[in-house]
């Protein structure tokens, strides 16, 4: 077997994804996929502001992840679509670790199960849009205003969703929500990109969070086995279910300077291939 050679002058280093000593506020930091982003960010190194309503939630996650280094990560109440509230955490980021290089623009609900035909407007339409359009945009705001001032290089994430890709995907709020906030990610990536600024959002497929299981079981799926069942069935995902930390390990990867300033403006879809394949014939 002949070994392939590199060219001797081609100096690669070893890949290694680090967020060694960077500031990151992950919002929704206190359940599912913000908490798994949490845990693994302080793993690689961050030090993390878990921002959320859920106080005694994110308190908890805050003990179970700092472990003896009570200093890596910090709960800080936020609600997203509070403007003053985004702010203030910002500031408080900057003050509690000196800097903000990364913001996750992870919190989100889904709304009631509806249809078109009989949307409520005022929670299942703006109150979704409110948490999960004007929330990130909020945050993008704020987070870019600091880092542009600081001139900090930073990275922006937000955790769409496959109801970004596809239509018919969750409530009618929620689905034009997400397709909203690809536009918010584009948009905010080509303005920031000469400030050093990048933007991009992740698409999961299901994950078994309450956020998850509270629509499944709106419609009739609440067991385990019915969440385990639906978390792997995107047609070339395999049996394996989809979990938070696969969704984090993308923003992880997103967030570090190993994406490098050539990456923004993405919709990482993190969906087994769902969003690729007709899944109507599987
Ligand atoms: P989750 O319910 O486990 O977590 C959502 C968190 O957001 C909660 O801790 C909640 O308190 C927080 N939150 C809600 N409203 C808030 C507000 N106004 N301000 C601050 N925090 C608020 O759900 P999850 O599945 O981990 O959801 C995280 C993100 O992932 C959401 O944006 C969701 O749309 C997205 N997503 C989830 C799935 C899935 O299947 N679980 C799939 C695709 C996308």
């Amino acid at each position: 077997m002949t070994q392939r050679q590199l060219h001797p002058q081609t100096a690669y280093t070893h890949f290694v994804v680090t967020l060694e000593g960077k500031v990151a506020i992950i919002t929704g930091a206190a359940s599912g996929i913000g908490e798994a982003a949490a845990k693994l960010f302080v793993e690689n190194g961050a030090f993390v502001v878990v921002a959320d309503i859920q106080e005694e939630l994110g308190l908890t996650v805050v003990a179970s992840i700092a472990g003896p280094d009570v200093d890596r990560a910090i709960y800080k109440k936020c609600d997203v679509t509070v403007e003053k509230q985004v702010e203030e955490t910002v500031a408080f980021a900057i003050e509690k670790y000196g800097s903000l290089d990364i913001m996750y623009c992870n919190a989100g609900i889904l709304g009631p199960i509806d249809s078109i035909l009989d949307m409520d407007m005022e929670e299942g339409f703006d109150r979704t849009m409110a948490v999960n359009l004007r929330g990130p945009a909020l945050c993008i705001k704020h987070a870019a205003r600091a880092m542009v001032k600081r001139q900090v290089r930073g990275s922006i994430i937000c955790t769409a969703s496959s109801a970004s890709i596809l239509g018919g995907l969750g409530p009618i709020g929620y689905n034009t929500s997400k397709h909203g906030l690809v536009g918010l990610v584009r948009a905010a990536a080509s303005e920031l990109g000469k400030h050093g600024i990048r933007v991009n959002c992740v698409s999961p497929y299901f994950v078994a969070t309450p956020l998850a299981i509270s629509g499944m079981s709106a419609m009739g799926i609440n067991n385990a086995s019915g969440f385990e069942a639906l978390a792997s069935s995107a047609a070339n995902l395999k049996g394996v279910a989809l979990k938070a930390k696969h969704v984090a390990e993308a923003a992880l990867f997103l967030a570090s300077d190993e994406s490098s300033i050539y990456v923004s403006g993405h919709n990482l879809a993190v969906d087994g291939g769902f969003t690729v394949v007709d899944n109507s014939i599987t």
